[in-house]
């Protein structure tokens, strides 16, 4: 499928929980977000059903997220369902790797092709702050267990945030030296719980940078499927540094997604309001055709660019863990 400005979609990310077994500071109030009602959620087999569909338009890539996708029961049943379709050709899931140390060689057997580790603080006091509860050993744990079952290569994204964690930004980059992971910087996007967004929170991936680059100096690396991220590594380090700048247009030049929510909605965008809903025509009894030419017809509004700058204003979206970060 392409898009009206020549992108190739072939990347469904889809979030099958809103539900989440932490609550970060910067993506959940405390008491979590006004959860979907269970009945309201896609089945597996209706996830199944759409993306056996969206293969016959294209999509190769699935990722899995969520909210806080392991914590929904039984999601290996899912993944190796997705597995099984031919035309798939990379599952990846993301997480906030809580229980990856006991579910790794499962998701791994069940076809599961490697995971993002999402984690903000090195820590363990702030890891527990930021996270409301997290134990930053059993995620490290869990990033090993990844590793040994082969949910490789392990991509571990940070979000700084000023004032927050952005001094751990050289300790995180660090980790490279001495393992074969993936460690991608995010930028802070205005979404999430109100309070905690503030322009002056923000730090420009450039910033970023050049904290990175006060451990040494950067050399690019071509990367196969870098998407939306940029990536260098210190000379001689077995991983690799990835920067992805979410509020630069940048980052919207290169998106060849589309997103399923938890509710299922189709989303164009991330930063757009705009849903197709496919679940009241599934649960109607809609031919395939109808749920293609929906899923063509949201590739077909996929706008351009978003208009979020670093000054933005926050914006009233729907929480992330709904959408699927
Ligand atoms: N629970 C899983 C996890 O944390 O990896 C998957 C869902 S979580 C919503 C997906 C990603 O969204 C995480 O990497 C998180 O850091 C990111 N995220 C949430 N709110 C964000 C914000 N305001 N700005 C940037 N990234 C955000
Ligand atoms: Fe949960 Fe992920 Fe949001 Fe943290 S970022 S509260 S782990 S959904």
């Amino acid at each position: 499928m392409k898009d009206p400005f020549g992108r190739k979609i072939d990347y469904l990310r889809i979030s099958v929980t809103d539900r989440c077994n932490l609550r970060c500071m910067y993506c959940m109030s405390p008491e979590g977000v006004k959860q979907i009602k269970y009945k309201e959620i896609l089945r597996y087999e209706e996830i199944v059903r759409i993306v056996e569909l969206a293969t016959s338009l294209g999509v190769r890539k699935i990722r899995i997220t969520g909210g806080e996708p392991i914590a929904r029961k039984n999601i290996t049943y899912l993944i190796s369902s997705l597995s099984a379709m031919e035309r798939i050709e990379d599952i990846s899931l993301t997480t906030n790797g809580v229980l990856l140390e006991r579910y790794a060689d499962e998701l791994a057997r069940a076809g599961l092709d490697r995971v993002n580790i999402s984690l903000d603080s090195l820590k363990h006091a702030r890891f527990t702050d930021i996270t409301r509860g997290g134990t930053l050993k059993v995620v490290l744990r869990g990033i090993e267990r990844a590793e040994k079952a082969g949910l490789v290569p392990i991509k571990i994204n940070m979000v700084p945030i000023k004032g927050f964690n952005h001094d751990e930004i050289g300790e995180f980059s660090k980790i490279t030296l001495t393992k074969p992971y993936q460690v991608r910087f995010i930028e802070f996007m205005p979404i999430g719980p109100k309070e905690m967004w503030r322009p002056d929170k923000y730090i420009p991936i450039q910033e970023i940078k050049k904290l990175v680059e006060e451990t040494g100096k950067l050399f690019p690396v071509e990367m196969k499927k870098s998407g939306p991220a940029q990536y260098f590594r210190f000379e001689g380090a077995p991983g690799v540094i990835g920067f992805i700048n979410a509020i630069s247009n940048q980052f919207c030049r290169e998106c060849n997604r589309l997103r399923l929510t938890a509710d299922g909605k189709l989303r164009p965008c991330l930063f757009s309001e705009t849903e197709i809903d496919l679940k009241t025509p599934l649960r109607s009894g809609a031919p395939d055709s109808e749920i293609r030419k929906l899923l063509k017809l949201s590739v077909d509004v996929k706008p351009e660019g978003h208009n979020l700058s670093c000054g933005s204003e926050f914006t009233a979206l729907k929480p992330m863990s709904r959408i699927g970060g």
